[in-house]
């Protein structure tokens, strides 16, 4: 038996936390570089506004409405997620964290799990102020789709039975009533069945939940695929889908990001690679892994039409797979200088980490350059500074240290300040 604990429209409930103004008013929370919506307060939701809706058409649909937008500030709801998540374990004895407000929770054998799902959830809104719902169910997909009914019992009171509000079980219910529930539930609705597959299925007549259950599960993997059948399954109670309380070690890390404006200058572009491979370097120490190549990226925007374009990558090999911040970020620098050009106008730059080993299997040679020391201690200190003083406290010179000055960080117009992880930013009850 899983649960799924899910905070409600997340990121825009982290910023009602520090800022209550903003309750009972339309908020949305925007991309990177300001760009389009990614997380609706139910208000922004019953206005229509859609999921990735870019900003400026927003404002054009609704310039009277007082829709509030703000910058997404990640390191906030990071914070939050871990604090969410820390609550939601008291639920069970393993948990799998899914998503930054997501998670299941293996709830098999645990008495009255309605009753103490409900008393999570409580706790959840009373320590950290985020709320959330939470679906109990015998399989992961029944566990996601019981969080469907929880949330919409809540938003859209008549859709399903009131009880189901907020936290609903479907574990332990008739038949009859567990078919109402699924028969009441969209086909679109099911995890794991994507647009493109959802309309096959329509089209061959089926609408709701309980019409995908009551498929054959070999009829699904031969029309569709082996993962629909999986689906089925699942809907019927047959756990297919596993469990994983440990999240399996990446094999390759990326970190990119596009520019607040166009970027022309290699000196610039240096200090933005710099940081990008410290970033990816600190998250490969963090899963233990050790890279033994380094890809570097540069481009400019296919949306400026005016301006040449250009596109190029390059992957450079390191001498012995490595963790060492130092040189990572001398191949990514050394790709950065080969594949610039002068002129152009930038506008996404990017460092991915490739074909990640367990830190663990060292590989075996001579050792020729006995000048080469182990910097190993080196990398823990500068990871506990980073983590202790804030982000950024020591990084390579390379990186520059213009801080926010420089040309090449993001548009954030709309941010709201760290309110959890920083010091400066903590909120002031009385001055
Ligand atoms: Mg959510």
């Amino acid at each position: 038996m899983y649960a799924l604990v899910d905070g409600n429209n997340f990121y825009v409930s982290c910023e009602r936390v520090f800022r209550p103004s903003l309750n009972g008013r339309p908020v949305i929370v925007l991309s990177n570089n300001d760009g389009c919506a990614i997380s609706r307060s139910n208000e922004a939701k019953a206005l229509g506004i859609k999921m990735g809706a870019p900003w400026f058409q927003i404002q054009r649909e609704f310039p009277d409405a007082g829709v509030v937008a703000l910058s997404a500030n990640f390191g906030l709801y990071g914070d939050m997620s871990n604090r969410m998540m820390s609550v939601a374990a008291g639920l069970g004895p393993f948990q799998e964290i899914y998503s930054i407000d997501e998670s299941f929770i293996d709830v098999t054998g645990i008495p009255h799990a309605t009753e103490l799902a409900q008393r999570v959830r409580d706790r959840i809104l009373r320590w950290t102020g985020i709320p959330c719902g939470i679906g109990i169910g015998q399989t992961k997909t029944l566990a996601k789709l019981a969080n469907h009914v929880a949330k919409t019992a809540e938003r859209k009171p008549g859709s399903y039975p009131s009880r189901f509000a907020k936290v609903a079980n479907l574990g332990d219910l008739p038949v009859d009533e567990f078919e109402a529930v699924l028969a009441a539930t969209d086909l679109g609705d099911i995890w794991g069945i994507g647009r493109r597959i959802g309309e096959q299925l329509r089209a061959d007549g089926l609408k709701t939940a309980l019409d995908v259950a009551q498929m054959e599960p070999a009829t699904a993997r031969r029309r569709w695929s082996v993962t629909v059948e999986k689906t089925v399954r699942e809907l019927r109670g047959f756990p297919c889908i596993e469990f994983e309380d440990l999240p399996p070690a990446k094999k390759e890390i990326a970190s990119t990001r596009s520019f607040g404006r166009p970027v022309t200058e290699l000196s610039d572009l240096i200090e933005a690679v710099t940081e990008f491979a410290s970033r990816a370097a600190e998250k490969l120490r963090k899963q233990n892994g050790k890279v033994p190549q380094v890809l570097t990226f540069v481009h400019t925007s296919p949306f400026r039409t005016q301006d040449k374009q250009y596109s190029c990558s390059i992957t450079v090999p390191l001498r012995r797979p490595t963790a060492d911040t130092g040189l990572i970020v001398q191949a990514a620098v050394l790709g950065m200088r080969q594949i610039f050009k002068p002129g152009l106008n930038m506008a996404k730059a990017g460092v991915h980490l490739l074909d990640i080993q367990d830190g663990g299997i060292e590989q075996q040679e001579l050792d020729l350059d006995e000048s080469e020391i182990d910097r190993g201690g080196l990398m823990t200190s500068m990871d506990s500074l980073n983590r202790k003083y804030g982000k950024g406290t020591i990084t390579m010179a390379s990186a520059g240290n213009s801080g926010l000055q420089r040309t090449w960080v993001m548009r954030q117009e709309l941010r709201t300040p760290d309110y959890t992880t920083c010091w400066d930013s903590l909120a002031v009850a009385r001055a």
